[in-house]
């Protein structure tokens, strides 16, 4: 039963195949440590007798395979125990999994054979993709894997800041407290939160993402054998559908994991009926799975942005820097502006090149606006490059034609090109 509100010091015994699901409380830390057995948080063992700490907001589960007793400090949400969980199935098709990487490891580095499982996870929103994602990727690297993770969750973003897709390579088990860690993410900023901003640009950069992995699998046996897990948005109408097909087209799939979406799953059997290399898997959704409202994962995306500029605890402290508008060039990816219908012949239908460059002039617009910093060296790379990170506008000064923003470190961008979006940020 929940027991949220609790403050003191308590103990939870866990019976084997269960989990104790956390809502770490909105404004205070909570500790929380395993006394005897064992336990993994989503995929990841919890080490025995240190306290861990988390962060406020947190929503997780603690389970075990074989018992276990856990001790907690401080306030939560809510705290449950629950013995019904998806987790052997999980766990089956991460052996699954497992048997294909070794069959990939032991074929010709040169043969077909040689590439390792690409799993793409689709469901609707809160179905627990990022979750599964994270739990077969800390199952992988805890035997010694080095599983590729690519987030195409543009809402949420489990890699880097929400607008973006983005894939790095994932060494070892995901650290419950921290995250994944930001070594050296491939990163590509589309600048919105919703695809359907600018559908043909986001598929431009997947597209891109998608051609950059498979050069570096080409080099790379080991992370080749690996392979991947695709993250996917919760958007799975309409054009949403249609992205996942592209997704699984442009990524190669061999396994899609449908999580609790019968239909999807019965559209997705039929449409790829005829590729037998691609195995459709429908795996039951878990009820700690926590539903999130539009504006909760409004806040989320700000907290991920927060996190971006001062650290998962607060510990890092950006840099205000003030340049002249001289000094960056900004563009926007698409739109821009077009010609009236009336000065078009007639019949005809004003399109722009949804990944047209558009130079973007300095003013108050810019406000509260979070930009990319591409990583291209011409003008003509910049739709498809990946970016080194972002800054935040924090001033216009249209007098003095000054631009202040916040950047991760001091010092001079690493490029001057910059990219614009819809993606904003209230820092508080
Ligand atoms: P999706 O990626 O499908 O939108 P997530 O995997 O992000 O869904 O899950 C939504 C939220 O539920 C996250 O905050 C996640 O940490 C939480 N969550 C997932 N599984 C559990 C669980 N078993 N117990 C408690 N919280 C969970």
């Amino acid at each position: 039963a929940a027991t949220g509100g609790s403050t003191t010091v308590r103990q939870v015994k866990l019976d084997k195949e269960c989990e104790l699901r956390i809502e770490s409380s909105a404004d205070s830390p909570l500790r929380l440590r395993l006394l005897t057995g064992t336990a993994e948080i989503f995929g990841t063992e919890v080490p025995p007798g240190i306290w861990l700490n988390f962060s406020p907001r947190l929503k997780f589960a603690v389970f075990t395979w074989y018992g276990a007793t856990i001790e907690m400090d401080g306030p939560t949400e809510t705290d449950y125990t629950a013995d019904e969980t998806p987790m052997i199935s999980y766990i089956n098709v991460h052996a699954v999994l497992d048997g294909r990487r070794n069959h990939a490891k032991a074929s010709p580095s040169d043969s077909d054979t040689s590439q390792g499982p690409r799993v793409v996870v689709v469901g609707p929103t809160d179905s627990g993709k990022s979750t599964l994602s994270r739990m077969l990727l800390s199952w992988a690297a805890k035997q010694g894997w080095k599983p590729t993770f690519v987030d195409l969750d543009i809402g949420q973003g489990s890699i880097t800041i929400p607008g973006c897709i983005a894939a790095t390579p994932i060494e070892l088990p995901i650290d419950p407290v921290e995250g994944i860690p930001l070594e050296m993410p491939m990163v590509y900023f589309f600048g919105h939160v919703t695809p359907s901003a600018n559908v043909d640009h986001y598929k431009v950069l997947v597209k891109e993402l998608s051609q950059t992995l498979e050069k570096q699998f080409s080099g790379n046996a080991e992370s080749r054998a690996s392979g991947m897990v695709i993250n996917t948005m919760g958007w799975i109408e309409g054009v949403g559908y249609e992205l996942l097909l592209h997704a699984i087209d442009t990524f190669n799939a061999t396994v899609v994991l449908v999580l609790g979406q019968e239909k999807l799953c019965s559209m997705l059997k039929d449409v790829l009926k005829n590729r037998p290399n691609v195995d459709v898997v429908k795996l039951q959704k878990s009820g700690g799975v926590v539903s999130r409202n539009a504006k909760v994962r409004q806040k989320a995306r700000g907290y991920r942005i927060r996190e971006y500029f001062y650290g998962p605890s607060n510990d890092l402290s950006p840099h205000s820097n003030v340049v002249n508008f001289s000094d960056l060039f900004i563009y926007r990816i698409g739109g821009g502006p077009q010609a009236p219908r009336s000065a078009l012949p007639i019949g005809a239908v004003p399109a722009a090149d949804p990944t047209r460059l558009v130079p973007v002039n300095v003013n108050h617009d810019l406000l509260h606006l979070v930009l990319a910093v591409s990583y291209a060296k011409e003008q003509d790379q910049i739709v498809s490059s990946n970016v080194a990170g972002f800054i935040y506008v924090t001033d216009i000064d249209m007098h003095r034609k000054k631009i202040t923003y916040l950047a991760p470190c001091a010092g001079e961008l690493p490029s001057k090109y910059l990219i614009v979006g819809t993606l904003t940020w209230i820092e508080n």
